[in-house]
């Protein structure tokens, strides 16, 4: 289609956001001096909070004091509160009977935390599509650099295909016994990955346990480590609609109970004498310090409310907008959506672009700075992958939210025509 073609403006009707969201009526400025409402399409970096979040946070705000010490009333409400959080957010997630919820800052974090508790001597596989919260863990924590550990970490080059890719796991897997293939649930640079259930059971079939960095996945599809048959789950609250600060680690519980507490402090102790301590199991175990009680309380009840949509509205909000979106986008001369493999299914709403060779950071200020759009460029802490795709100068990615609108996207669609169009 020609610039102007795409250019003409669609109606701006269809779906409105799936969930109220905080902030969805904040204007921003715009240069000449006038304003516009802020269309949020950077929800994979951050998402706005869910408006039951924030009601949540202000009802429990006044209550809280500390957890699992104090004997007061109100310590002994936020231990409670806090510790039915660590069940909601498990429960969200699928948790076995059996399975850990350890309560983190973010992906990293349950990452980083994952990566310290793989048993000594252990081999860990990962793929080069990772984000580097995914990828830096292991190859740092696994490379015998870290001191006194002897784990070892295998960085496996994507292949063109999925089908290639599920071969090149296998053919890996079989070379040599892993005790770990952690990989991504979704990219954070397309939405893309490889079909959950048979990385899970190739992986299951050599002996290996799978860890999933469920950052964009979960917030955006129904996720359960007991219907996958996944190990361990990693996510973080300010992508699944409440503010930053808590995230979880959620799997099997051995290596947790057992490996290297994450940190050192109180509250992951059980005893401690001049010549030794004694640790608490897990999930305190790696929990020392003042937990995040509020972060939890709010990420949980993100939980609650995703959990109760419908079954299937959020697949469908953000397969109709992210379709809108790849569809207007790839109608506009020059531009080009990135994509992994041909074969993926199911994408999550996470679409990387380039507009002909315009630089991807005046793009993404053309649009904030003329249509009050929020995008997010450069590599996305995927600095492999974005070489993989030919895009190492850097690109723009939009990403779709439950308060994601029609609207927000047809103004992206229409605001990188006319951009077009002008032969910027
Ligand atoms: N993994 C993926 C796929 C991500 O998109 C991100 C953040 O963008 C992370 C991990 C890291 O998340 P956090 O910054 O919350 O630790």
């Amino acid at each position: 289609a020609s610039p102007s073609a795409a250019a003409a403006p669609r109606p701006a009707v269809g779906r409105g956001p799936l969930l109220p969201v905080v902030g969805a009526s904040t204007t921003v400025p715009l240069v000449g001096g006038t304003s516009r409402t802020y269309a949020n399409l950077d929800c994979a970096a951050s998402a706005p909070a869910l408006e039951s979040v924030a009601a949540r946070v202000a009802e429990v705000l006044p209550l809280y004091a500390s957890v699992h010490r104090g004997a007061g009333y109100l310590s002994q409400v936020s231990t409670a509160l806090f510790e039915a959080s660590r069940q909601a957010v498990a429960r969200f997630v699928g948790a076995r009977e059996d399975d850990v919820c350890v309560v983190t800052r973010n992906t990293t974090d349950s990452l980083n935390l994952l990566a310290g508790v793989v048993p000594d001597g252990g081999r860990v596989l990962v793929l080069d599509v990772e984000h580097h919260a995914n990828l830096l863990p292991w190859v740092q924590r696994c490379t015998g650099t870290h001191a006194g550990e002897t784990r070892t970490a295998t960085v496996l080059t994507l292949r063109p295909t999925v089908a290639a890719t599920l071969a090149a796991l296998r053919d890996e897997l079989a070379r040599r016994p892993y005790a770990l293939l952690t990989i991504t649930g979704a990219s954070n640079v397309t939405g893309e990955a490889l079909p959950l259930e048979e990385v899970v059971t190739l992986a299951h079939a050599a002996g290996t346990r799978v860890a999933v960095d469920g950052a964009q996945l979960v917030p955006h599809r129904g996720f359960s480590l007991a219907a996958t048959g996944v190990d361990y789950v990693a996510f973080s609250g300010h992508k699944t609609y409440a503010p930053y600060g808590a995230g979880a680690l959620v799997g099997r519980r051995d290596w947790l109970d057992t490996g290297t507490p994450y940190l050192a402090g109180g509250g992951a102790v059980r005893d401690v004498r001049p010549d030794r301590t004694l640790w608490q199991p897990a999930p305190a175990r790696h929990e020392a310090g003042s937990p995040n009680v509020i972060g939890a309380i709010a990420l949980a009840q993100a939980c609650e409310t995703l959990a109760e949509l419908p079954t299937g509205a959020l697949e469908a909000h953000e397969q109709e907008l992210r379709a809108r979106l790849v569809d207007g986008l790839t109608g506009i001369e020059g531009v080009r959506v990135a994509r992994i493999w041909p074969d993926s299914p199911d994408p999550v709403g996470v679409v990387t672009f380039t507009v002909a060779d315009l630089n991807p950071g005046l793009v993404a200020a053309y649009l904030s700075a003329e249509h009050g759009i929020g995008v997010r460029d450069g590599r996305f802490c995927a600095h492999p992958l974005l070489a993989h795709l030919g895009a190492s100068q850097g690109a723009i990615r939009a990403s779709i939210g439950v308060g994601t609108t029609a609207e927000h996207v047809d103004r992206l669609v229409a605001a990188v025509a006319a951009l077009v169009a002008r032969g910027a």
